[in-house]
């Protein structure tokens, strides 16, 4: 059985190796996430290479996921790396505070003072650290410790209920997006968008540099949750995320979020990615928790495109079990998933003739127990289509152009194959497409398949046309 959740693996020093990256493709990893809060441009470009040279060398495919650093708020750094507050004691975040000490600590956004007012709840390391502002002086905040413990240098803040005014892009990020459209990434995640302008300006941006990224919002600022609906028109996807989230709006609120989430993203016929903590302890342990296999579990039962490992493989000790042990839950929550004839019955009208011939071929396929799907596809668009409702069959995406092999490895249930298109002839393209997925051992002979293409063949146009055929008998279909 394939499996049809897409894991996302975060890279860092636990997972630079040639070896290491070897082998978390070979345990299941579809697209690699390239952290750029950390490390230089060069590092990325040779990062990406080395990825789909090893990719390639195994005939496979990986996507790449750029993810920008964004507008995170962050501490500077204290005379001693770190100092230990207790609840009750005095602290002052102070945008000119050169060096930290045991009473301040200085801020990398100096307009943090303006953002606060007293009674305004600052939450420091994801929450772990909780600050209440008492009074605002000039470039000084100042606040008691709500609760306290270890705090060290350049540590997140984030304003409880949100509200902090940075722009989602940053002169790094804008810099940053040049890198992306050079290494041709596949996704590029904007983080901390609160609007559909935020995403726009990242698609303008991409567009000035010549890059053609797909364009993930991060969903992890209070504002972000009333403007979901205009974000998820304005991106390509999102990606729940858990981490800075939970800060903004209570860990307890995002469950729910994120099944609401899943859900808008895929009605909007855009992709949905869940992400953060999935497997934590895995960073530590070879083994993951009941707790976190329910987590990864549900996100697939919930329908998301793709579930995300962060520390686990960047920094983690285990970064090529955790991946395998992903890929194991998702697999066995997929087959707990039911599948009705009636998966294709999407509330939301078709958008076209495309729409249409792809919840065509999906229904056809339940209901005539097709074996696969097989999209002809220049812009992996009917795929995608098609990915939206409950599958159960593999779609695979056959398509000549590279980029879209590589954007279709985040989709939910479809398998990018290199098809190169040799002939004008439409009936002898499909035949050669039945071919490939033989070939592949995708399907055998006498099993149904459902191909779809655009007609007439080689021109430009979207998919207009179904075709059910039996393997071995294409002409007599
Ligand atoms: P981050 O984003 O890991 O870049 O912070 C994901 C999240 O906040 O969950
Ligand atoms: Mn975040």
């Amino acid at each position: 059985m394939l499996r049809r959740t897409k894991i996302v693996a975060t890279l860092g020093p636990a997972s630079s190796s040639p070896a290491v990256l070897e082998s978390m493709i070979a345990a299941g990893v579809d697209v690699v996430r390239m952290n750029f809060s950390h490390g230089a441009p060069e590092e990325h470009r040779a990062r990406a290479e080395l990825v789909r040279s090893i990719a390639r060398a195994r005939g496979t495919t990986v996507g790449v996921l750029v993810d920008l650093q964004g507008p995170k708020i962050r501490i500077g750094r204290f005379q001693n790396g770190k100092i230990a507050l207790k609840s009750g004691d005095k602290f002052i975040l102070d945008a000119r505070c050169k060096q930290g000490n045991q009473e301040r600590v200085g801020l990398d956004y100096k307009n943090l003072p303006q953002d606060v007012s007293p009674g305004t709840t600052l939450l420091l390391d994801d929450g772990r650290i909780v600050l209440g502002v008492t009074e605002v002086k000039g470039a000084k905040i100042h606040c008691v410790v709500e609760q306290g413990g270890e705090l060290s240098d350049n540590k997140g803040i984030n304003r409880k209920g949100g509200g902090l005014s940075a722009p989602a892009l940053t002169g790094k990020d804008i810099e940053d997006i040049k890198t992306a459209a050079l290494l041709r990434a596949d996704y590029l995640a904007v983080s901390f968008p609160r609007s559909a302008a935020d995403m726009r300006w990242a698609r303008d941006l991409m567009g000035q540099a010549g890059g053609k990224s797909f364009l993930m919002a991060k969903i992890e600022r209070a504002e972000a949750i009333p403007a979901l609906e205009e974000i998820l028109e304005a991106s390509d996807a999102i990606m729940v995320a858990r981490g800075d989230l939970a800060v903004e709006v209570g860990d307890a609120a995002v469950p729910a979020l994120q099944k609401r989430m899943i859900a808008l993203a895929r009605s909007h016929n855009k992709l949905v990615v869940t992400a953060t903590q999935m497997m934590e302890s895995m960073t530590a342990s070879p083994v993951p928790t009941r707790a976190e296999v329910s987590d990864v579990a549900n996100a697939v039962l919930d329908g998301t495109d793709a579930v995300m490992l962060s520390a686990e493989t960047a920094v983690g000790d285990y970064p090529v079990e955790t991946v395998t042990a992903m890929a194991r839950v998702c697999l066995e929550a997929e087959k707990e998933q039911e599948f009705s004839r009636e998966a294709h019955r999407n509330p939301q009208p078709v958008t076209g003739v495309e729409e249409a011939i792809a919840r065509a071929a999906v229904f056809t396929a339940h209901n005539l127990g097709v074996k696969a799907i097989a999209a002809l596809t220049q812009s992996g668009m009917t795929a995608l289509l098609m990915s939206r409702m409950t599958a159960s069959v593999p779609i695979y995406a056959l398509s000549p152009v590279v980029e879209t092999r590589r954007r279709v490895t985040l989709f939910r249930g479809v398998y990018p194959i290199r098809f190169a298109v040799t002939t004008r002839d439409s009936e002898q393209t499909l035949h050669l497409a039945e071919n490939e997925l033989l070939k592949r051992g995708a399907v055998q002979h006498g099993d149904l398949i459902a191909l779809t293409i655009g007609e007439p063949f080689g021109e430009a146009g979207g998919t207009n046309t179904l075709k059910v055929v039996r393997v071995g008998e294409h002409r007599k279909a």
